[in-house]
């Protein structure tokens, strides 16, 4: 009798990625990931400031900024205790290894408030040696090997895998030909993440959902806060093992990525952590016309 799939889950975020640059800049990485699942974009909840801080809060906890928080990107006054991560969340109520690595110190620091991730499994976080674009391409590139390290090394259940340098990018030059630039940087590296996930001994006995996430956009001189749709849309892709590709058949919401994240695990959500998200709706069924119609020669 064979044993039923591990489940494993992976998310990497990518900070402020604009959706409507996906259609410009080739990202064929992310692309699979669309392909065999979905890439559709996000709109940041109404009440939340489009702001790397609390838009990460809600996709990490699956709650609002109402609840948990964080309504910028100074963390004091948070409610994460109540409405934890869920690497750490995981870790804490079922002993679960959970991974995260990242350079942007409030997610991972006791420094502005944070740190966002409280007590995940393990924890690697890279400084950024000086405040440049260069500085955090170079942060990137250290969290990737981290990634692809503890991915081939390690068994985290849940692991969250952050890159800063496309958002940093725009903060410093705007949305032009060094964030194109960024953003394929970023691809490829999401590569080197997956592919480790696939090379690892153990793939053919694990079940892989893969989520990437952006938290939300720029507008074309750099900068976000606001309420443009260049700054309130962002977006996820996912690929979920069983599941056929195709736009699920509901709105997707940041507070729905910590609830795929549980369903992927098979992890019941409790009630009480009234969770906002719920996980992703699976695609929309063809019409059985439209299917018949395809198997018919013409
Ligand atoms: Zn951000």
């Amino acid at each position: 009798m064979s044993k039923p799939p591990a489940p494993r889950v992976l998310v990497v975020g990518i900070d402020g990625v604009r959706y409507d640059y996906l259609a410009q800049v080739p990202m064929p990485r992310l692309g699979e990931v669309g392909a065999a699942g979905f890439l559709v974009p996000v709109e940041v909840g109404a009440a939340t400031p489009t702001m790397s801080g609390p838009c990460w809060a809600t996709i990490v906890t699956g709650v609002e900024a109402a609840k948990h928080g964080v309504w910028g990107n100074h963390l004091a006054g948070n409610r994460l205790d109540v409405f934890p991560d869920f690497t750490t969340r995981l870790a804490a109520l079922d002993g679960r290894r959970t991974f995260v690595t990242a350079g942007w110190a409030p997610l991972m620091l006791g420094v502005d408030g944070g740190p966002l991730f409280r007590a995940p499994g393990r924890l690697s976080y890279i400084a950024p040696d000086a405040d440049t674009p260069q500085a955090w391409e170079a942060v990137d590139e250290q969290v990737t090997r981290e990634a692809v390290h503890v991915l081939s090394t390690d068994d985290p259940q849940a692991s969250f895998v952050y890159l800063g340098a496309v958002d940093e990018t725009a903060h410093f030059l705007g949305c032009g030909a060094e964030y194109r630039a960024a953003m394929r940087a970023a691809d490829e590296r999401l590569g080197r993440v997956l592919d480790a996930v696939r090379a690892r001994p153990s793939y053919a006995e694990e079940a892989w959902t893969v989520i990437v996430v952006t938290d939300h956009g720029h507008v074309d001189a750099g900068g976000h806060g606001g309420d443009t749709p260049q700054e309130r849309t962002a977006w996820v892709a996912c690929s979920r093992p069983g599941v056929p590709a195709g736009a699920p058949a509901g709105v997707i919401r940041h507070p729905d990525v910590a609830a795929q994240v549980y369903a992927a695990l098979g992890r019941s959500i409790d009630p009480h952590w009234t969770l906002d998200g719920r996980p992703f709706p699976l695609p929309a069924e063809q019409p059985a016309e439209a299917h018949e119609a395809s198997l018919t020669p013409a």
